[in-house]
């Protein structure tokens, strides 16, 4: 098929937001080239969820995204909670009642909790676009323009390559984002939210024998004072993921290395007064693992795009990931830019700044509010959020609201009314 487009668009970085919106992009035939520094495309092997918001989302970008998810996706194992996203377990109850933990409140939504191994997802929506799409090994360094008005991306390696537009998918610590608010604006470097996180995986078997199966086959969320542990199965239920999150009052000693080598002793001694049930869990991953820092974007970006240069993903609004959504806000911004970009009166390069900016005017509040209430929400989950404390009926209400504003969405509405601003815009 012939371009439609007189423009052709750059993405820099092919993460689940690059990549999903390299695949809406192309599918609606405007001309674009992902740049990636890596060899590959490549995602670490953890677990990642979706809330129904993401699933809207990934099917307006591409039937396929969303068929890819679906292959790779796995649910509550159990028919009963199909619903349930998470069931909240007070960690030092640890009270097993007929062999089970009791639960101090479910929280459910339409489609229920689902994981992901971030790598099979990937491996799955990469089918989508073609080889000569991507361009690997290509760190962005700076931006220019040429005498043109061509913007030209200048990467590590000595190359450079050219675009009507830029699109920022390179993550927490994007080039890009500094590229646009200036390298010494408080929001260029992400921020630490004094709280890290220890990742595993643990064979469902041993999962089950150490919490009971209803437990390890299905969501749980064991909150703690100043800490909470979740657990999710993933690959199709042969799998527990479990995210065992702590606050610390400490820095973070490199801000340039997000990760750092733990030991699994270290784990147990932080959660040592947990139940003797969830010490078991715990003491069933790998005697070394990695130790995640949660950055953020706590200081907003005061805006999402410069010119013809723009930012989406966590390059625009890296979350902690409390309310499980950084991934699924990625996915709607990949919906809103391909249906903005695919719009009828975009047709050159003079249009793509309207582009950019109904872009930010649509989606900067909404992903600065997850920033602010993941944060938040965290918290509750460690019985340490200000007038919430240990009261389950009202942590239990601050998620229902909260997942309420995540997920209750119409994501195709919303990017019909972002048109119709693009629309005004073009027009005014
Ligand atoms: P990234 O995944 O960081 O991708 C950025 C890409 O850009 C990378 O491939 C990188 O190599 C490349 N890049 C970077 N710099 C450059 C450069 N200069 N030049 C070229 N390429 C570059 N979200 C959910 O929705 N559900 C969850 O359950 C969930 N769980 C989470 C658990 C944890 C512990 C964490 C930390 C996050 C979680 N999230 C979750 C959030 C989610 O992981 C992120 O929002 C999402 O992966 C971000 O995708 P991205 O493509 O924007 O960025």
């Amino acid at each position: 098929m012939s371009p439609v487009k007189d423009f052709d668009v750059a993405i820099v970085g092919g993460g689940i937001a690059g990549l999903t919106l390299a695949i809406a992009l192309n599918s609606r035939s405007i001309p674009v080239t992902l740049y990636e520094q890596a060899r590959s495309f490549g995602e670490i092997g953890a677990g990642v969820s979706f809330s129904p918001n993401a699933v809207q989302a990934m099917k307006v970008c591409h039937q396929g995204i969303y068929e890819a998810f679906e292959t790779v996706c796995t649910r509550n194992m159990w028919p009963s909670k199909e619903k349930v996203w998470f069931d909240y377990v007070d960690a030092y109850s640890d009270v097993m009642s007929n062999g089970v933990l009791d639960t101090a409140f479910t929280i459910s939504s339409n489609l229920g909790q689902n994981g992901v191994h971030r790598a099979h997802f990937l491996d799955e929506a990469v089918k989508l676009i073609p080889n000569q799409l991507a361009r690997f090994g290509k760190r962005l360094q700076n931006i220019s323009e040429d005498r043109n008005g061509r913007l030209v991306m200048h990467f590590d390696d000595g190359t450079v390559a050219e675009a009507d537009a830029i699109i920022g998918c390179d993550g927490i610590k994007s080039r890009v984002r500094q590229t646009i608010v200036g390298p010494d604006h408080p929001s260029a470097r992400p921020v630490y939210t004094h709280k890290y996180a220890f990742r595993g995986l643990i064979p469902m078997e041993d999962a089950c024998a150490a919490v009971g199966e209803e437990r390890a086959q299905n969501a749980c969320m064991y909150m703690g004072y100043d800490k909470h542990v979740l657990t999710f199965p993933v690959n199709h239920g042969k799998t527990l993921n479990l995210v065992a999150f702590r606050t610390t009052m400490e820095d973070w000693p490199d801000a340039q290395r997000l990760t750092r080598p733990g030991q699994r002793d270290e784990l147990l001694h932080e959660f040592e007064d947990y139940g003797p049930a969830i010490i078991k869990l715990l003491k069933l991953i790998g005697p070394k693992l990695d130790v995640w820092a949660i950055f953020d974007l706590g200081y907003p970006v005061p805006t999402l795009y410069k010119g013809r240069i723009c930012i989406s993903g966590d390059a625009a609004h890296a979350t902690s990931p409390h309310h499980g959504a950084g991934a699924g806000f990625c996915i709607e911004d990949s919906a809103m830019l391909a249906e903005l970009l695919a719009d009828e009166q975009v047709k050159s390069r003079h249009e793509l700044e309207a582009v950019f900016a109904t872009f930010d005017a649509e989606r900067r509040s909404r992903a600065q509010w997850l920033v602010d209430s993941s944060r938040w929400i965290g918290d509750c989950y460690e019985l340490r959020a200000e007038g919430i404390g240990n009261d389950f009926t009202k942590i239990e209400a601050e998620i229902k609201e909260r997942n309420g504003i995540i997920a209750n969405v119409n994501i195709e509405e919303m990017c019909a009314r972002a048109k119709d601003e693009l629309r005004k815009r073009l027009s005014g």
